[in-house]
C-alpha cells in the first residue's frame, strides 16, 4: 500500500469540510484540512450566522414601537450601525477560535492557505505538497453578479456584513433568500429599502399563496418591491451615491445596492481542470451517490456539488461520507422532506410540498389555510399578520406540505418536519392537543379545509 502523508486530506473548512474532517478524525483516520479564507465558511462568516444577528438587530425597530402597546414608554431609540457591525465581528471571531480550536483538539493537521490539487493522491498548499490516500473538495460557493454596466459599484453577501457606514437608501437585487432577507434587514435598521427583482413574484419555487402574503407584508414593513424589473446600468455620482437605471426606464438613487443573484460553486485554481474532474456547467462538481467525483480519490460535498445549498445538507453529507468511508456505512443523504427557513419579517418557515406541488404530484388535495392576527398585535398596533398553511393529500390523508409566515416560524416549522418525516397523517395533526394560547396551536387545530 501507498504511504500517504495523511487518511484525508480536505480542502476547505466550511460547514461540510469541519465536519467531514471532525468526524473523521474523531474515527483515528489522519487527517488534514485548509482554508484559504474563514474558518467556518460562509455560514459563520458571512452567511447564516452574521445575518441571524443583524436579523435580531432589526427587529427592535418594531418592538420597541409595539412595546408602547404593552405600557412601555422607551423613548426616543437611535440605531448605531458600528456597535452592531463590530459585536458581530467579535463574536464571529470568537467562533472561528472555536473552529479552530474543535479541528485541533479533534487531531486534524489545520493548515492555512489555498489547497491546490497537484494529482489524485497530492495537495499543495503554500508552495508545500501533502500526499493522501483520499482528498475531499468542500470549497463551498460565492456570490454570483451579473454583467453590466457599473457593476463594480455594487456590494455582495461578503461585503454587506462589513461596511462603514449604514446606508440611508439600500436596494437589494434579486429575489431569492438573500435578497429577502436583507431587504428586511436593510428596512428595519432604517434605510429607505427598495427590492428589485426581474419576475413578476419573488421567490419562486416556494408556495405561490405564501410568496404573495410575504410580498404584503414585507411591503407593509417598508420594503418597496419592485418587480419585472431590472438593473441596466449604475453609474457613481459626485456625492458618492448611485444612480441605478432600471429597464423600465426608472432612475433611483441609492447609498449602496447589494446584488443577491445567487452563488455559484467556488472552483477556482483548486486544480479541478488539470485533474480532469467532471463538472458541471456553473462549475459544480459532479458526484455519484457516494459523493465521489469523477477522479475515484476525491470526493466533494455542500454548496461545490450544488445539490441543496443549506448548512444543514453539507453537514448531513460529510457525515454520510465519513460514515461511508471509515464504517462501510451508505453514504446516502436523505433529500426528502428538508425543512428551511427565510429570515425574512415574518420568517417564512417551510417543508414538504407547495399547493401547486401537491397539485402536480397527487391526485386530489385538501388544502387548510388560517390567516390571522396574532395575539400579540391586539395590543401591540402592528397590522402585521401570520399565515399557516397544511396541505394533505385526500387519498393517504398524509400532510405533504406545511408552510407559515409569521414570527418563529423556523422554529416552529423545525418540529413538524420531525412529524412529516414520521409520515404524520391529517388525524394525527387534529388528535393532537395545542399549547396554548400559541400561535403554532393553529396547526392542530385546523378542521375546516379550505378547498379541495
Ligand atoms: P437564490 O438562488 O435563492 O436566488 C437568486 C435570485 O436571484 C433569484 O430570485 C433569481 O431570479 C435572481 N437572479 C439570478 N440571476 C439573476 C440575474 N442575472 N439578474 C437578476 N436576477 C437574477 O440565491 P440567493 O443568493 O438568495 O441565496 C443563495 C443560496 O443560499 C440559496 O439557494 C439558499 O439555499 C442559501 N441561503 C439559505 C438561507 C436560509 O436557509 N435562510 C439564507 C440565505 C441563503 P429567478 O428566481 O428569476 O431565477
Amino acid at each position: 500500500m501507498a504511504d500517504f502523508d495523511f487518511d484525508l486530506f480536505v480542502i476547505g473548512a466550511g460547514s461540510g469540510g469541519v465536519r467531514a474532517a471532525r468526524m473523521a478524525a474523531a474515527k483515528g483516520v489522519k487527517v488534514a484540512i485548509t482554508e484559504d479564507l474563514y474558518l467556518g465558511g460562509t455560514c459563520v462568516n458571512v452567511g447564516c450566522v452574521p445575518k441571524k444577528l443583524f436579523v435580531y438587530s432589526s427587529h427592535y425597530s418594531e418592538d420597541f414601537k409595539e412595546a408602547q402597546g404593552f405600557g412601555w414608554n422607551v423613548g426616543k431609540s437611535e440605531f448605531h450601525w458600528p456597535t452592531l457591525r463590530d459585536n458581530k465581528t467579535k463574536e464571529i471571531e470568537r467562533l472561528n477560535g472555536i473552529y479552530q480550536n474543535m479541528l485541533t483538539n479533534a487531531g486534524c493537521t489545520l493548515l492555512n492557505g489555498r489547497g491546490v490539487m497537484i494529482d489524485a493522491h497530492t495537495v499543495e498548499v503554500d508552495g508545500k505538497q501533502y500526499t493522501s490516500e483520499r482528498i475531499l473538495v468542500a470549497v463551498g460557493g460565492w456570490p454570483f453578479v451579473p454583467e453590466f454596466p457599473g457593476n463594480e459599484h455594487v456590494i455582495s453577501s461578503n461585503e454587506v456584513f462589513y461596511l462603514d457606514e449604514f446606508p440611508k437608501r439600500a436596494v437589494v437585487v434579486g429575489g431569492g433568500y438573500i435578497a429577502v432577507e436583507f431587504a428586511g434587514i436593510f428596512a428595519g435598521l432604517g434605510a429607505k429599502t427598495d427590492l428589485i427583482y426581474r419576475g413578476d413574484m419573488f421567490l419562486r419555487g416556494f408556495d405561490q399563496e405564501v410568496r404573495e402574503f410575504v410580498a404584503a407584508e414585507v411591503s407593509k414593513k417598508h420594503v418597496n418591491l419592485n418587480f419585472n424589473c431590472d438593473i441596466q446600468s449604475i453609474e457613481k455620482q459626485a456625492d458618492g451615491s448611485l444612480l441605478i437605471s432600471t429597464n423600465d426606464g426608472r432612475t433611483i438613487e441609492a447609498d449602496c445596492v447589494m446584488y443577491a443573484t445567487g452563488r455559484v460553486p467556488k472552483v477556482e485554481n483548486i486544480g479541478l481542470e488539470e485533474l480532469g474532474i467532471k463538472q458541471a456547467k456553473n462549475g459544480a462538481i459532479v458526484v455519484n451517490n457516494n459523493f465521489q467525483t469523477s477522479v475515484p480519490s476525491v470526493y466533494a460535498v455542500g454548496d461545490v456539488i450544488d445539490r441543496v445549498q443549506l448548512t444543514p445538507v453539507a453537514l448531513a453529507e460529510g457525515m454520510a461520507l465519513v460514515n461511508h468511508l471509515y464504517n462501510e456505512g451508505s453514504a446516502d443523504v436523505d433529500y426528502d422532506l428538508i425543512a428551511t427557513a427565510v429570515f425574512c419579517q415574518p420568517n417564512i418557515g417551510t417543508v414538504g410540498l407547495s399547493e401547486e406541488q401537491a397539485r402536480e404530484q397527487y391526485a386530489d388535495i385538501d388544502v387548510y389555510v388560517s390567516d390571522f392576527r396574532a395575539m400579540k398585535h391586539t395590543m401591540s398596533g402592528s397590522d402585521e399578520r401570520t399565515l399557516m398553511k397544511l396541505i394533505v393529500d385526500q387519498a393517504t390523508d398524509k400532510v405533504l406540505g406545511v408552510h407559515m409566515v409569521g414570527p418563529d416560524s423556523g422554529e416552529i416549522i423545525q418540529g413538524i418536519a420531525i412529524a412529516l418525516k414520521a409520515g404524520a397523517t391529517k388525524a394525527i395533526f387534529d388528535s393532537t392537543i395545542g399549547i396554548h394560547p400559541t400561535a403554532a396551536e393553529e396547526f392542530v387545530t385546523m378542521r375546516t379545509k379550505t378547498r379541495s
